[in-house]
């Protein structure tokens, strides 16, 4: 790149390179500079396990690509990203071959619920049809009236409370189940608030648009959008990791995609001290150890519906994934994890040599654990898909300190950068009327918070 650039972003996340693909767009000269060997920060694809096995590093299924106002924007279809969705969007296996199963379809979701049939739909069925009115509200900063007051109070009242409390009278465990696994994203016991509104949103998204993943792996995402920065003349630097402001070459905006916690570190006093200290104040919630498995052939789960799934959430009941979720948020590493599953292959076989399977899991640990989940996630797998173990080929193992020293946005390996309380909902990373500005002139936050791929950019 001859001369300065106009602006400078440092990290080639998501959010980094939405900013990225922004800028360039409207004609200025941007920079990216990235620490890791190669971009996409966490939207990347390796051979993780196996030479064929291509396995998403760490996010894997992505409703906000096709429903985040950024990425309709964008339009990664027209750039040569294809999203491949499963028959069944997410399952909950439970014991004796039964499972909870959400499809696209509200009311084909809601007839396999008996008596909670109806609750299902009025819970689900209005965030469903609102999403596009609703989601660009949640991911821009709140510092206006809703456009959509009416869906947003709807989806508001019952979004505030804990997931244990919006169940409270569901009576199938099949629905209390679904209602357990999407909540418990949220990485916080099922009884804090606003579980139910992580996992509102989450179900609904499967109704709405969902959770396909990128054909050929996730960094087909990050691919296309560091192609447009470049196309418009953007450079992309790898192998930087910027430790001070002060490295940067002069810009008139310099657009970080980096924690809080990295924020503070990288100003180092030209912070306000007020500022710096709302930062320090900023919590981050629990990690995540992710074990990905080469396998010889699919997943042989009990239940024939979860086979056709995208995405599993293994722990069983509501009950007892609330228990694991508690255990973790009192510092434990629970002996039957809530397990996260995506199972690529049953939309995109090009993931794994013909016949063969990438398998992406993960648990939840207290943060910076450095404890190998491997047995305890092979375990509850193995009790729902008897016969899973034989099928293992190779694995692949990062546990929660291992994800933060691959990339410093994790603190203590938690890949939402920070909890989901209402209050880091509401004010996140600081409660600030625009809380991508920082109080140092022309430096910027990408995103406020990293809750998905991606968030609004403005
Ligand atoms: C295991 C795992 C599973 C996930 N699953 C999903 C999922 O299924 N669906 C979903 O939507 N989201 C998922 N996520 C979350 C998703 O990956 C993040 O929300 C998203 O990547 C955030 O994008 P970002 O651009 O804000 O930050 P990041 O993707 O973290 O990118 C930040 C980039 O900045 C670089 N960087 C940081 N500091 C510096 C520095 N000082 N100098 C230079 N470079 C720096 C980093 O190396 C990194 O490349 C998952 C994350 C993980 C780890």
């Amino acid at each position: 790149m001859r001369g300065n650039p106009d602006a400078v972003i440092v990290g080639s996340g998501p959010n980094g390179l939405a900013a990225a693909v922004t800028l360039s767009a409207a004609g200025l000269k941007v920079l990216v500079i990235e620490g890791a060997p190669t971009i996409g920060g966490g939207c990347r694809t390796e051979e993780l396990t196996l030479p064929g096995f291509w396995h998403d590093v760490c996010s894997a299924a992505h409703p906000l690509a096709l429903a985040s106002p950024f990425f309709r924007r964008f339009d990664l279809p027209a750039r040569g990203v294809r999203f491949a969705s499963a028959p069944v969007e997410f399952a909950q296996p439970l014991d004796g071959g039964r499972a909870a199963v959400v499809t696209r379809s509200v009311e084909e979701t809601a007839a396999r619920l008996g008596a909670d049939r109806r609750a299902y739909r009025n819970l689900f069925g209005p965030p469903a049809r609102h999403m596009d009115q609703i989601l660009p509200e949640l991911l821009a900063p709140l510092r206006r009236i809703p456009a959509h007051p009416l869906a947003m109070a709807s989806y508001g009242s019952r979004a505030i409370l804990p997931a244990a409390t919006v169940v409270r009278n569901w009576r199938t465990p099949e629905a209390r189940a679904v209602m357990a696994g999407a909540a418990a994203h949220a990485m916080m016991p099922l009884t804090a608030v606003p579980t139910a509104g992580i996992g509102i949103m989450l179900v609904s998204l499967a109704h709405a648009v969902g959770w396909p993943v990128a054909a050929g792996g996730s960094a087909r995402i990050t691919d296309a959008m560091a192609e447009a920065v470049t196309e418009a003349g953007g450079a992309i630097e790898t192998g930087r990791w910027v430790r001070s402001l002060a490295e940067l070459p002069p810009a008139t905006a310099t657009l970080l995609d980096v924690s809080p916690k990295a924020l503070i570190s990288l100003a180092g006093d030209r912070l306000p001290s007020r500022y710096g200290a709302a930062l320090r104040r900023y919590r981050y919630g629990a990690g995540v150890c992710k074990v990905d498995f080469a396998l010889s052939g699919p997943v042989p789960w009990t239940n024939e519906d979860c086979r056709k799934a995208g995405t599993l959430h293994v722990g069983g009941t509501f009950e007892q994934m609330a228990a694991a979720e508690a255990e973790v948020a009192a510092g434990k590493h629970p002996e039957r994890p809530y397990v996260l599953v995506v199972q690529a292959g049953v939309a995109d076989p090009s993931r794994a040599p013909a016949g063969r399977h990438t398998l992406w899991t993960y648990c939840h640990v207290p943060a910076g654990s450095d404890v190998d989940m491997t047995a305890a996630i092979e375990a509850q797998i193995e009790r729902f898909a008897p016969g899973f173990r034989d099928l293992i080929l190779a694995r692949s193992v990062r546990t929660a300190a291992d994800e933060e020293a691959h990339n410093p946005n994790y603190v203590g390996g938690d890949i939402a950068v920070g909890m989901q309380t209402v209050r880091q909902t509401i004010a996140r990373p600081v409660a600030r009327w625009n809380p991508y500005r920082t109080p140092i002139r022309g430096v910027y936050l990408c995103t406020p918070g990293s809750g998905g791929v991606a968030d609004e950019h403005r």
